[in-house]
């Protein structure tokens, strides 16, 4: 069962084939024995899913299940989930019960999946090999010496590892992107405004979008449907129709045209993973799309950009974890000021201090028009070259990131060799736009992702695009030796 996409399992559970119990005991199942390897999760909630699953079943007999209904789905540990610990990756909420759902959460628990448990994460999702977490590292299920990607790197683990067909993940520079090209699945990071951000633990909030990841473009379209939308509670949710993301995928690709950014397949870019990208463009060529070289003259700043706007919105995000209203608090405190500092000290791992020092350095008095400032118009620039971009071509294509999975602890000492491994997708949050990873091939072994970005709201013709190249590949569906 586990090897099914969500697509599949959808229609076996129609079929009656099997219960949303039997799938859910199934995962859980899974997790039990394997779970514990890649340290993909912090929490596990077999009662809730068992529950909820019962609860599914119950449903489809009287014959109102919906596409989702009974289908287990892990949350990545930054959605906050009603009555189960939601800790973000770190010491600071180790203790934190979230009292409500988040906005996607509660809209796929309405659809009726399942919860099986909360994915291992970076530490407020600052990190882009998954090494930041309180919680310990997570393994890469294609070698479990190597990085699984970050910061959903649980969920990418999970969903690789078939433990789940579906985690959700959040992307703020390329954190469901970049871990889903390392782990060998599809991932989506919507336009910004597409999903509510209500109850997604805030790192950067001009950034950050939550999305979906999974095995296939087919499966993302079906969880998008239910993820996106309008919400008043999240007040940059854009209010637009919400289409049915399936109904498109199989269009035909004839006429598509291609944008290939020079400035993507330049020096840093490891040379297998440059011939994997390649090949998936001539795919692209079979099917009938047209390739046109674009530039993106202004994406050298993407990242230190990024390195200035998400530190100084991180900073003020991050300043609500004081030790008074929740999360970690100090033994014995002295007086307030000791409070503060010991709580933040001991509480924050020390990304999440550095990002804080940079950004509040960033924001102070005589430092903003320098920074922050600059920053700001430096990303003026960079969605400039999009907009000029998207009057000649439908979508952009490059990798995903400059290289495969490298081992645990390679760049952990070299922050800026570890910020090097988003340099493809930040420029898409600092533009606002839509991008997905999908699977395009192997160098030694590990997958590589191809990156494709696309113009705002278009998150259709992106499914499509990916849809289609899945149907005349198979890369997204090898499996990692053991899972
Ligand atoms: N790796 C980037 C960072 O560390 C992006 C993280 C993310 O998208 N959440 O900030």
């Amino acid at each position: 069962m586990h090897t099914k996409t969500l697509a599949e399992l959808s229609r076996g559970l129609a079929a009656g084939e099997y219960t949303s119990v039997d799938l859910t005991r199934h995962f859980l199942q899974r997790i039990e024995a394997l779970g514990g390897e890649l340290n993909c999760l912090i929490t596990v909630t077999a009662d809730q899913a068992l529950a909820q699953a019962r609860e599914a079943d119950e449903r489809r007999a009287r014959g109102e299940a919906g596409p989702l209904t009974g289908i287990p789905l892990v949350h990545k540990d930054i959605f906050c989930t009603d009555g189960v610990k939601t800790s973000c990756g770190s010491k600071m909420l180790d203790n934190f019960i979230a009292p409500y759902d988040a906005t996607v959460v509660r809209k796929l628990k309405e659809a009726g999946m399942p919860m099986l448990g909360k994915a291992n994460m970076d530490e407020f999702a600052m990190g882009s090999s998954n090494e930041t977490s309180f919680y310990g590292a997570v393994k890469n299920p294609w070698n479990t010496d190597t990085v699984p990607g970050g910061s959903s790197g649980g969920s990418a683990a999970v969903v690789a590892a078939h433990l789940a067909p579906f985690a959700t993940g959040t992307d703020t520079g390329g954190s469901i992107r970049q871990p889903a090209a390392l782990c060998g699945i599809t991932g989506l990071k919507p336009t910004y405004g597409r999903v509510s951000r209500y109850g997604m633990i805030a790192f950067a909030s001009s950034l950050d979008q939550g999305g979906p990841m999974t095995r296939t473009a087919e499966d993302a379209a079906m969880v998008l449907n239910v993820m996106a939308g309008f919400d008043e509670r999240d007040s940059t949710s854009v209010e637009r129709e919400v289409p049915d993301y399936t109904d498109g995928l199989d269009k035909p690709l004839r006429g598509l045209r291609i944008g290939l950014p020079r400035e993507y397949f330049g020096e840093g870019l490891n040379a297998g993973v440059a011939k994997v990208i390649e090949a998936a463009i001539d795919q692209y060529k079979q099917l009938g799309a047209e390739v046109i070289e674009v530039g993106l003259p202004n994406a050298e700043l993407s990242v230190p950009t990024y390195y200035v706007v998400a530190p100084a919105e991180c900073s003020s995000n991050l300043s609500r974890f004081d030790g008074v209203r929740f999360g970690y608090r100090c033994e014995e405190p002295k007086d307030l000021e000791d409070l503060y500092k010991r709580s933040r000290g001991e509480g924050f791992g020390p990304e999440v201090k550095r990002r804080i020092m940079i950004g509040t350095y960033a924001l102070s008095a005589g430092y903003y028009d320098a920074y922050y400032l600059k920053a700001q118009k430096m990303r003026h620039l960079i969605s400039d070259d999009f907009r000029q971009a998207f009057e000649q071509v439908d979508v952009i294509m490059g990798p995903t990131a400059p290289d495969v999975a490298f081992k645990l602890g390679e760049k952990s000492d070299d922050p800026v060799s570890m910020y090097l491994s988003d340099i493809y997708t930040i420029a898409a949050n600092l533009a606002g736009l839509p991008g997905m990873s999908i699977p395009a091939g192997f160098v030694d072994g590990l997958p590589v992702g191809l990156q494709i970005i696309g113009n705002y709201f278009d998150e259709a013709r992106l499914l499509n695009v990916a849809h289609k190249y899945q149907q005349s590949t198979n890369w997204h569906e090898q499996i990692p030796k053991g899972f």
